[in-house]
This record gives C-alpha cells, sequence and structure tokens, in this order.
C-alpha cells in the first residue's frame, strides 16, 4: 500500500441502540473523526440519517425509507461509497456492551463469535441484541468487511477474584453470574488521560465517576480497574436517569409475590421508571431537574449525590485510601452543582472543592489542600478506533 492510499483509509465507529445508530468516520491514523452522525427514529415512520462533516461544520440529512436499522446501515454504506470510496473502508468498531467471562479485550467479529455473544444477550438487554444487530447486517451487506468488536465490560475483567463475586452458591459463579461492570471503553479513555497528562495521579487509586444518562464509578489503581459499582447488569450500583441502581433484591421478590407484577412488568419498571425519573417524577434528565421548582425535583438529585458520595466510599475501601477523583460524561462533565454536593460530602476523604473553578468547568476543580479532583471530558469512540486499528494491526492488515 502506498502511503497516499494508506491515507484514503478509513474506519468506522459504530454504537447501535433500539432506536438509533450512533456513528463516526475515522482516517485510519486519525485522532479526530472526520464525520460523525446517527441514524435516528429507527423502527418509525420518520427516520432518518444525520451527516456532520466535522471540520466544515455541515450537515446532511437524508431520510431512511423503511426506517428499518438495515436499511440505515445500507444507506450510510452507500453515502461512504460516495463520499470516501468504497475501496476506502477498511474496518467497522463496534461498542459491544458484554464481552461475558471470555473478552478482556476487543476481538475481530465473524458468525461463531456472535452466536457466542448472542448468549449474553440476556444480560444486556436494552444494548447487547442491538449491538450484534448492527455487526449481522454489515455482515450481510459487506461479508468481506472486517469488523470488530470492543467491549463495555472488558475494563473490568481483570479485577481481584473477590471483586467480582456476588455471595451466591459457587455453582451460579461458575455459570456466570458475576459482576462485570460496565462503561469500561470510558474508563478506559480516562485511565489514558490520566498517564499522559497526570502520570503520578495516574500511578495512584482514584474513583472515576462516569455520571450521565448511565452512571458508574469505577476504582482504579495504576489504571486498571479494581472494583465497579454496577454489576452483573448495568441496572447495579448508582441510581440513574431511569434506572434504579443498586436495590435490595428482596424488593423485586415482594414486587412479584406480594404485588403481583409480572416479570416484564417489573423489568420495565428497574429500567425505564425508577432512577431520577422515578423519584421526580418530572424527568430523567438532570438539567431539566435542576432548572425545575418542584421539590421532587431536589429530592431526586439529593438522593443521586447521596448514593453517588456513599458508593464513592465503598470504592475508596475497596483500594484501601484515595489518591484522586475524577468526574466525567454528561453530568460529571457539565453538572456543577451535583458535583460539588457529591464532593461535599466526601470531606472526611480529603476532598474540597474550589467553587470558582467548579462553576467554569476547569480541568482541575479542587481547592487548595485538597486531594485532586479533576473533569476529563470522556471519549469511547477514540478508545474503539484505537482498538480496531488493534485487531487490524494484530491480523497484519
Ligand atoms: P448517556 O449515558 O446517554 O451517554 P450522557 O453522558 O450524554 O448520557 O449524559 C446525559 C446526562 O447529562 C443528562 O442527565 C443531562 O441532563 C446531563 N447533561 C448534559 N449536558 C449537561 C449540562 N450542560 N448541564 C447539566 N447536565 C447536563
Amino acid at each position: 500500500m502506498s502511503p497516499s492510499d494508506a491515507n484514503r483509509k478509513r474506519l468506522l465507529v459504530l454504537n447501535s441502540g433500539s432506536s438509533s445508530i450512533k456513528f463516526a468516520v475515522f482516517a485510519i491514523h486519525g485522532q479526530d473523526p472526520l464525520w460523525r452522525g446517527q441514524a435516528e427514529g429507527l423502527g418509525g415512520t420518520r427516520a432518518r440519517l444525520l451527516i456532520e462533516d466535522v471540520a466544515a461544520g455541515e450537515r446532511e440529512e437524508q431520510s431512511l425509507s423503511s426506517g428499518g436499522h438495515e436499511d440505515a446501515l445500507k444507506t450510510l454504506l452507500d453515502w461512504l461509497d460516495r463520499t470516501v470510496g468504497h475501496a476506502a473502508l477498511q474496518a467497522v468498531g463496534h461498542r459491544v456492551v458484554h464481552g461475558g467471562t471470555a473478552h478482556a479485550d476487543p476481538v475481530r467479529l465473524d458468525q461463531a463469535l456472535l452466536e457466542e455473544l448472542d448468549d449474553l444477550s440476556g444480560l444486556a438487554p436494552l444494548h447487547q441484541p442491538h449491538n450484534l444487530a448492527a455487526a449481522r447486517h454489515l455482515m450481510r451487506l459487506r461479508p468481506d468487511l472486517v469488523q470488530v468488536a470492543c467491549f463495555d465490560t472488558a475494563f473490568h475483567r481483570r479485577q481481584p477474584w473477590v471483586a467480582q463475586q456476588f455471595a451466591l452458591p459457587r455453582e451460579w459463579s461458575r455459570r456466570g453470574v458475576l459482576r462485570y461492570g460496565f462503561h469500561g471503553l470510558s474508563y478506559d479513555f480516562i485511565a489514558g488521560k490520566l498517564r499522559t497528562d497526570f502520570p503520578e495521579l495516574a500511578a495512584g487509586r482514584v474513583v472515576v465517576a462516569h455520571l450521565g444518562n448511565g452512571a458508574s464509578l469505577c476504582a482504579m489503581r495504576n489504571g486498571e480497574s479494581r472494583a465497579t459499582s454496577m454489576g452483573f447488569t448495568a441496572l447495579d450500583g448508582l441510581p440513574m436517569g431511569q434506572r434504579c441502581g443498586a436495590l435490595d433484591p428482596g424488593v423485586v421478590l415482594y414486587l412479584i409475590q406480594q404485588q403481583g407484577l409480572s416479570v416484564d412488568e417489573v423489568q420495565d419498571l428497574l429500567y425505564h421508571r425508577s432512577g431520577l425519573l422515578g423519584i421526580s417524577g418530572i424527568s430523567h434528565d438532570m438539567r431539566e431537574l435542576l432548572a425545575s421548582e418542584a421539590h421532587e425535583a431536589g429530592e431526586a438529585v439529593s438522593v443521586f449525590c447521596y448514593r453517588a458520595a456513599r458508593e464513592i466510599g465503598s470504592l475508596v475501601a475497596a483500594l484501601e485510601g484515595l489518591d484522586g477523583l475524577v468526574f466525567t460524561a454528561g453530568i460529571g462533565e457539565n453538572c456543577a452543582p451535583v458535583r460539588a454536593a457529591i464532593v461535599e460530602r466526601l470531606g472526611w476523604l480529603g476532598l474540597a472543592i474550589d467553587e470558582e473553578a467548579n462553576a467554569a468547568h476547569e480541568t482541575a476543580i479542587h481547592a487548595t489542600g485538597s486531594l485532586p479532583v479533576l473533569v476529563l471530558p470522556t471519549n469511547e469512540e477514540a478508545v474503539i478506533v484505537r482498538e480496531t486499528r488493534q485487531v487490524l494491526e494484530a491480523a497484519g492488515a
């Protein structure tokens, strides 16, 4: 391959959900996306593909006739053919939420692996089936295209044995009922950012708070996951936009046995009607709750911050100490009052916030004399691109 051919090679990153497919197109060695966008409204009558030329800031829109996921991917591939040329697309990197016990690293997707990963769909019913469906559609549309799975669980797979266990009979852990943890692509990015920009802290004990619609915490030592707040599924740990977070399992039994809820109703309650939305009755969106004057909105924010601080304490115990705290994702990056309320509860750990720096969303938001408290924007796409390249290079492509 000549250098100019290599310069034309492109990588596609996909994050496929139930009603949308987010994508970004990168140059083979590029750091920033050339285009990004999403197919949205999938499954409905007004599905469309939105594409943004990042450098030019130009946007285009195409309506998707059938509104299905395969149609969206075909339209995206056709657009790529026209824009970068058919031969330029070298690989697709997929965000895949669950890699089970077997996958601590990214891996090239083939039919057999898709079947293996299908078996994990029950563990991540909101994401895994859609992640895999996109890979299947692409395999049909473009059988020769290299596709790589980048797992949200992978970063946590090397946690100590004890951190992965539930106190259930051993038979269940042998059968895969373990604490897996999620948001691993985000934590991997933050670990890398700490290594390059804050090497001393990176070598120490850090709790990273990924606070978005989905929210979790990761306890890192020397850039590796030692414990995390999410468990077997992405329901555990912190309360989220619509998910309940950690819940006494007795509540589930009570709802089914005493209150007569069906299993589907309980699933809907825990995944879609709980968390910030459930407590406030107003919204799952932190911005809306902070803007609301209703006391229920304030109570939902208070529970969120209380539980985050409490769970950070638990991860500090897992790390046997703390050298710094990092906030990331939608709420963590943008929401100063939430950061302040969480840190205020952690004064006993030697953490204090600098109000001005926090309000200005500076990188370092701690007060003089406090342990570092940082705000670092996450970038899961960057990790998917890096991992996809890694798999291509290992294959000698
Ligand atoms: P997802 O888990 O869907 O990727 P995000 O990381 O985008 O979620 O986070 C979404 C959350 O971040 C929402 O609760 C939203 O209100 C909050 N958020 C995003 N931007 C801001 C902002 N500027 N101020 C306050 N909250 C914000």
